[in-house]
């Protein structure tokens, strides 16, 4: 439906053709009616289809010239980023109705300059619930002339412990009063505050058969425990994606993941409630711009952050509720642009939780296999080489020239030169690409014979680890058995676990890089006492005494109930 069937007026459809929208979406031409009317309305409808403009248009409508210095609209919503986004986009709404003034109000920021732009004459507030109830309350913010009170992103302030800020401010809002409901979903306690405070209020919501957005394909990565890191990297190398978010359930994976990616080279920055706001508005325009183009946040960080080119998002801890997948993967696909989604799962658990996520978004999430380390490298060479030809004529390098000669007069000829310095460009872009092994999956004997020899690992009794722990990871790490595994010794330094000979480099390789009980190890072939061990008798005698398989899978829970506590 086009805008100008709605009933707005000249100056907001004029703000609206500027802003380059050209048709509404389907709950703007629900809800703008109906909202225009001065009805209560609750609207229902997923990340992406346009919520903000479906009620800011008309509440910049709304506000009335007579009484421009009283706030006649306020919107709440859940973070400051949603609340800076919604006002920046009421400015551009009321581009033509001077009179018409946003401001916004959150916590983290200085709050006299809020006091200032308040006591300028706003009209139309938009703020999180407890800077908001921190104004009433020092009598900063008056609410008795308000018309409109908008909840927006409702579900997520529930969610996030605003019922009580929002019933206390409903109290100082006057009863004669127009009150909006907006939200993705609509759980129980949405209804019951509709019944509440609201007054014979509409319901328009947008149907959609599957409740993920077309425009977003879904896939999906089984990859070894401890190895998502990797297999994220692997992923932004093979797709490079021109904008990224990958979500984390906690501030704590969003830091470490952040500094992992950092020092590969990435672009890449965290967002996350325990940063300063200052900060976080630096990392959201540094990511806007396009200077950063990873983004790593945890989901109430990324509520509803609006941009709209993000071309892929990266579940890297699969989200703790159904809602935030569809929430997340929201983040791509938008405006009429398509998006991919990307599940790093380890473990069987992870494959449960993500087979209930597909039910309950009724999407199909399509398995597939992570790009082999071949195929980067020859994406990357192809790269080199093509920029190198593009360069040749361009003049852009010509210094090198100089540099050539003086190297073909010591005798090297420009073939050698030119060789190694491709060799050397391309081995810089793909050193740090890591390696999948195909995990060796052994016959239950196997293990007990031949001979043996130890690694050391980086971790031991003062890192508070326990055998369980060791072995759950080898196992996970490798793809091999408990049994496969012989005598763990924990030092105070570090370990030391007796593996195959077959198998070492191997084992080595899968074990390098992983993290066990959250902590980085190295590994190396011990060349301590016993080095040389080779174990004729019973592979598995002495030491600790265990039962290999049954400790294996003690060592994978005993990692998985550690990773809660991020
Ligand atoms: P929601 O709140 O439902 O998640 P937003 O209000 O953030 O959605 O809008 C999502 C994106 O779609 C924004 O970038 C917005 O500018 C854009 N958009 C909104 N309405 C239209 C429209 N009618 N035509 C084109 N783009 C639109
Ligand atoms: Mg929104």
């Amino acid at each position: 439906m086009l805008f100008n069937e709605l009933g707005l007026p000249e100056e907001i459809l004029r703000a609206v053709a500027e802003i380059g929208y050209e048709e509404a979406t389907e709950i703007q031409a629900k809800a703008i009616p109906l909202l225009l009317q001065g009805r209560d309305v609750v609207g229902r409808s997923q990340t992406g289809t346009g919520k903000t403009a479906a009620f800011g248009l008309p509440a910049a409508a709304s506000i009335d010239r007579e009484m421009q210095r009283s706030v006649q609209v306020l919107i709440l919503c859940p973070t400051r980023e949603l609340a800076m986004q919604a006002c920046e986009e009421l400015c551009k709404f009321s581009a033509y109705l001077p009179y018409v003034k946003p401001c916004a109000i959150y916590g983290g920021a200085d709050i006299e300059r809020q006091i200032t732009q308040l006591k300028k004459g706003a009209n139309i507030i938009v703020g999180t619930p407890g800077r908001v109830m921190d104004h009433i309350r020092r009598h900063t913010l008056h609410l008795d002339c308000l018309r409109t009170i908008i909840l927006d992103e409702a579900d997520e302030m529930l969610n996030m412990g605003f019922r009580e800020d929002i019933e206390e401010i409903l109290q100082y809002v006057p009863e004669e009063r127009q009150t909006v409901l907006f939200s993705a979903t609509m759980p129980p306690q949405i209804m019951a505050i509709t019944s509440e405070y609201q007054r014979d209020p509409v319901v328009v919501g947008v149907e959609q058969k599957s409740r993920t957005v077309e425009s977003v394909a879904q896939f999906y990565y089984e990859v070894p425990m401890g190895r998502k890191t990797d297999a994220l990297q692997m992923l932004l190398l093979a797709f490079e994606p021109k904008l990224s978010m990958v979500f984390c359930n906690t501030k704590h994976m969003v830091d470490e993941l952040t500094e992992e990616l950092v020092a590969k080279g990435f672009r890449a920055a965290g967002l996350h409630g325990d940063m300063k706001q200052q900060s976080r508005t630096q990392v959201l325009n540094a990511f806007r711009s396009g200077r950063l183009n990873i983004l790593i946040a945890t989901d109430v960080a990324a509520r509803g952050i609006d941009v709209d080119d993000v071309d892929a998002v990266f579940n890297y801890d699969i989200p703790q509720d159904n809602e935030y997948y569809i929430h997340r993967i929201g983040r791509t696909g938008r405006a009429g642009k398509t998006g991919c989604a990307y599940t790093i799962i380890s473990g069987r658990k992870q494959a449960m939780e993500l087979k209930d996520i597909a039910r309950f978004t009724k999407a199909d999430i399509i398995r597939c296999d992570l790009p082999t380390r071949d195929d980067v490298i020859a994406k990357k060479t192809d790269r080199v080489l093509d920029k190198v030809k593009t360069y040749i004529g361009s003049g852009k390098y010509a210094d090198g020239e100089y540099q050539l000669e003086k190297l073909m007069s010591e005798g090297f000829t420009a073939e050698q030169v030119a060789a190694t310095l491709l060799g050397m460009r391309i081995s810089k872009e793909t050193r740090t690409v890591p390696e999948f092994i195909k995990p060796v999956f052994r016959t239950k004997d196997s293990g007990g014979k031949g001979k043996s020899v130890k690694i050391e690992i980086s971790l031991g009794r003062q890192n508070r680890i326990a055998p369980n722990f060791i072995l759950g990871a080898l196992v996970d790490a490798t793809g091999m058995t408990g049994k496969n595994f012989g005598k763990i010794d924990i030092y105070d330094r570090f370990t030391t676990v007796e593996v195959p000979e077959a198998d070492k480099e191997h084992i080595l390789d899968a074990m390098t890089g992983t993290k066990i009980n959250g902590q980085k190890i190295k590994v190396k072939l011990y060349e301590g006492k016993g080095a040389d061990y080779s174990g004729e008798k019973d592979f598995r005698s002495g030491g600790r005494r265990r039962d290999g398989g049954k400790s294996g899978r003690n060592g994978k829970d005993g990692r998985s109930n550690r990773r809660k506590r991020y």
